[in-house]
């Protein structure tokens, strides 16, 4: 693509906004600026990038943006169906995202990984797989890195650990990994695509442009992910936590990849079997690119998972805090509560994503967990689907500092109090950081608290207790 006889339009001054107007500024390209918000934060970028030679529209401009523009960069927070988005495709044009950018730029192999859930934590620890081999692996894409910001750091001998979402897949028609991911499929952000058929067609477009000279990492336990075989020219190699496939698997408490022994399952310093599901990914690809099962090992033994997914926060009177506050769906917070030993009291809750919540209460009737708190903008939504399956052990508390309190106090010694929402941030949140962040926060408070209440009792001080006791409750 011949960038600097182009005139781009990028859409959403966010981290991949700003990485793909100095991505295209950089290449001699004619680059506006749109963002309808107009924040602190949207402001600086656009005042960088106006030093850069970039030109910000205005609203009224932007009417005639698809007249003056070769091409529309979205960001993956924007969605296909947008009206500005929609003007572009009537005007014949050009609509992609920084993923493509960076692909259309990429000079060395990539990894791009895709599925529900697990997609940071199997990037992370390919990376971490890739680095102990001595490759020069970078992780990049929706972990929160922009593709184009790697490049000169990837050079050619790099090897680019992508990870790429379903927003991202809406605008990305040219990416050709050597290795593609698929790790799950599950209902997902249906308020976005509406229909799971719809998410199922994006997520299988990760494979789209594979030939016979690029592989197919793909979960055989899962059957929509199974399906997607059929949909590719790639070499499929199967991971399954069940079947001895020919690809990676477990057996005998080992991780296999055809058929040879890697190491041993409890090599990987995580628990929960979703997890393991994520090492058999990240194993087949790292032997794709020729890694030994030493360097495997030791990066499993050493890879201490991902900040906000299963993450322990602490103990007061020994009840466990647990931030899981990256599960944003049903899928992710049923594999976290399989995954935590013995009882636990659940936080659920936030902002709808459209699907339903009943697989949810189903796998709780026969789970640890013995009462769940609800919060949040979708709580009755919630509420309904428990009273559908019969759960009753559930509590409707707001807001969200109210229900952690709540739940602190409802679990008992030796129980838990698991974050795993089921839902986005959104509704009083800017993001899931923002929300296992305050639950952090929260249970330094309990702590401070809870000193301050052992010091009283310690000095017979009841009265200043009750006094504290009351300030609480008014909070
Ligand atoms: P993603 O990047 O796809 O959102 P993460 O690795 O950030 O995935 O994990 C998100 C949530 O999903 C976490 O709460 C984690 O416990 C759960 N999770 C991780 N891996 C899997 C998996 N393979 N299947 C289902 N849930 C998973």
């Amino acid at each position: 693509m011949l960038f600097e006889k182009q005139t781009f339009l990028v859409a959403g001054l966010s981290r991949s906004g700003i990485a793909s107007a100095e991505f295209l500024r950089a290449r001699g390209a004619t680059v506006f600026l749109y963002d309808d918000v107009d924040s602190e934060t949207v402001q600086d970028a656009r005042k960088r990038l106006e030093v850069l030679g970039c030109t910000s529209f205005s609203k009224e401009e932007l009417e005639r943006s698809a007249a003056q523009c070769d091409c529309l960069v979205l960001s993956p927070g924007i969605p296909i169906d947008h009206p500005l988005a929609l003007s572009f495709r009537r005007a014949k044009k050009r609509i992609l995202g920084e993923a493509e950018l960076g692909a259309l730029a990429l000079r060395c192999p990539a990894v791009g990984i895709t599925g529900t859930n697990g997609k940071t934590t199997t990037v992370t620890m390919l990376e971490s797989i890739l680095k102990e081999a001595g490759k020069n692996a970078v992780s990049c894409g929706n972990v929160g890195k922009p593709i184009t910001s790697c490049l000169e750091e990837l050079g050619e001998s790099g090897v680019a650990v992508a990870e790429i979402s379903s927003f991202q897949l809406e605008t990305l028609t040219s990416f050709r990994p050597h290795v593609a991911i698929v790790l799950n499929v599950t209902e997902d952000h249906l308020n976005r695509h509406y229909t799971l058929e719809n998410y199922i067609y994006l997520k299988s477009r990760i494979l789209k442009n594979c030939t016979e000279s690029e592989y197919a990492v793909l979960n055989y336990d899962d059957p929509v992910v199974r399906s997607f075989a059929e949909r590719t020219k790639a070499h499929i190699v199967w991971f399954s936590a069940f079947e001895r496939v020919e690809g990676g698997y477990l057996a005998e408490g080992y991780f296999y990849f055809q058929g040879e022994r890697v190491c041993a399952e409890e090599e990987l310093s995580i628990g929960g079997e979703h997890n393991r599901m994520n090492a058999l990914a990240a194993i087949c690809a790292a032997k794709l690119f020729g890694v030994e099962n030493t360097a495997i090992a030791a990066a499993l033994k050493n890879f201490r998972g991902v900040k906000h997914r299963l993450q322990r926060i602490g103990e007061i009177g020994g009840v466990t805090f647990i931030d899981d506050s990256k599960a944003t769906n049903v899928d992710s917070a049923v594999k976290a509560i399989k995954s935590v030993r013995g009882e636990s009291v659940l936080l659920l809750g936030g902002k709808d994503k459209g699907y339903s919540y009943e697989p949810l209460f189903d796998e709780l009737k026969n789970s640890g967990i013995v009462q769940a708190v609800i919060y949040g903008e979708n709580a009755f939504r919630i509420l309904n689907a428990a009273v559908k399956c019969g759960f009753t052990a559930i509590t409707l508390v707001r807001p969200f500092d109210m229900a952690v309190r709540v739940a602190y106090m409802l679990a008992k010694k030796g129980q838990s109090v698991l974050l795993s929402p089921a839902s986005a941030s959104f509704d009083c949140f800017k993001s899931y950081e923002e929300r296992g962040d305050r639950f952090a926060q929260l249970f330094e408070e309990f702590c401070a608290e809870s000193a301050f209440e052992v010091a009283a009792v310690s000095e017979e001080s009841k009265g200043k207790l009750s006094a504290r006791a009351e300030e609480l409750f008014e909070e």
